[in-house]
Formats: structure tokens, sequence, C-alpha cells
């Protein structure tokens, strides 16, 4: 039985009244016992957001890593750090992270071993752009970006990650994959990881994102392959991200 993670991704965005705002409200409503809920908060907010939101159900995490432990690295973050304020879960290769930072497969996969040392728990991000979905390769991105992870791993490392499929033409644009495209995806990630081991597919949880909103999520969440979201946008108003996780439960 997989339990839904519903996590927020702020990127660069929010405030310290709006960490305070999601304390108050999360501690003034009761979550479903069978949802998980996560917020990741920019690096500045991790303290905070934990003491806001320490008292409810709701954990914090990051939306990146260096893949170094300590150093001479102007501007990088390691994970004992994020471990140290407070964050339980990190992202990795978020499409951004890929497109506008550079991440390759290689440099994802550092990070998703920094993040395991530290006894964090990395959310793997894959997706294909549009280009690639319309050239028929979406299975072959998606499963090569798991693949450049898992195949380097060992079987108790891989069973501390999360895997979020994220269609990078749905980040953002107000396009959402319909729950028939997203479901394939999941199922064609959750057959690949069987190959390596059932009960490891079978525990994996699966994340969607892609301009999840209150309106669409529990259509997305109803698919048997999807196990929670990854929500940018509609993280970013409390009620909004109330409602999907409410509806996840
Ligand atoms: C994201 O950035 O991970 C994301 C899914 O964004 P949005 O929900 O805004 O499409």
């Amino acid at each position: 039985m997989r339990m839904p993670l519903i996590a927020g991704n702020w990127k660069m965005n929010g405030s310290l009244s709006l960490v305070e705002e999601f304390g108050r409200a999360f501690a003034g409503v009761s979550l479903p016992v069978n949802v998980e809920v996560a917020l990741m908060v920019p690096f500045p907010y991790l303290g905070v957001a934990g003491q806001a939101l320490g008292e409810t159900a709701v954990t914090v995490g990051a939306q990146t890593l260096s893949d170094r432990p300590a150093g001479a690295f102007t501007g990088e973050v390691s994970g004992a750090m994020l471990r140290e304020c407070g964050a339980r879960l990190v992202l990795v290769g978020h499409s951004e992270r890929r497109a506008l930072f550079g991440e390759d497969d290689a440099a994802v996969l550092a990070r998703v071993q920094a993040a395991l040392h530290e006894g964090l728990t990395p959310v793997l991000c894959v997706g294909e752009t549009l280009e690639e979905r319309e050239a028929g390769r979406t299975e072959a991105v998606v499963l090569g970006q798991l693949e450049a992870v898992f195949e380097a791993l060992d079987t108790a490392e891989r069973s501390r990650l999360i895997v979020a499929y994220e269609p990078v033409w749905a980040i953002g644009t107000g396009r959402t994959a319909t729950p028939e495209q997203a479901q394939a995806v999941h199922a064609a990630l959750r057959e690949r990881l069987a190959r390596y081991d059932e009960t490891l597919a079978d525990g994996m949880r699966l994340l969607y994102g892609g301009s999840m909103k209150a309106d669409n999520a529990a259509e997305l969440l109803a698919q048997p392959d999807i196990d929670g979201g990854l929500v940018g946008g509609a993280s970013l108003k409390v009620d909004d991200f109330l409602a999907i996780c409410q509806s996840a439960g």
C-alpha cells in the first residue's frame, strides 16, 4: 500500500509571511490520515518553515542540493546543511535545474547520492519536452533519466527514492497531461522498476507534476499508478494546496 504524497514546490517564490500563513492554515485543519504532505521551500525559509509547520503533519523539503559535502563551493548548499535546517526531502533533477542550470544525468545522480548519504529522501524528477513527446520519444527519455540514476544504486538505496514524472510541457503552462497520458507513463516507469525488483516497483511512490490544480487533482490521483502530486503554482495559495491535499485522501 503506497501512501500518497502531495509535495508543494515553491520554486523561487514565497516570503516569510507566506510560510507563517501556511503554518497557521495547516495547524487549523485536519488532513486525511492516509496522505503525506511536504513543502519544498527556498533555502532561506527552511528553518522558519520547520518552526511554523512543526506542529503540523507537513514535512519540509528543499529544491536542490550540492553534490559535494563541504568546501570552497561558493553559493552551494550541502545535504548536511539541509538536514540540519530541518529538510527531510529534496528535489533532484527538476526540469528547471536540468534546462536552466545544465544538470545532466551525471549531475543528477551525484546529487541523489549526496542526498542519500545525508539521510535525505531524494525526489527524482523525470520528464520529456514537447518536442520529445511529439517525436514519440516520451518513454525513451523518461526511462533513460530513471535508469541513469537507478542503475548506479543498490537495492537499499533505490528503495529510498521517490520519483516524480513531470512532463516539461505541462510545468507552469496550465496544460496538464490527461489522466490517461500520465497513467501511461507512470505504468511504464513502474514496469521498468520491476525489472530491478518487483517489491521495489510495488512500493515506489510515483508522483505526477505539471499544472496540478484543485480542480484536476482528484482525477489524476485516481489513476492506479499515480501516488501523489508535485505541485508548483498551486502550492503558493494555501486554499488551493489544501484542497489538493484533501483530494488525495
Ligand atoms: C513543478 O514545478 O514541479 C510544477 C509541477 O509546477 P506547476 O504545478 O506550476 O506546473
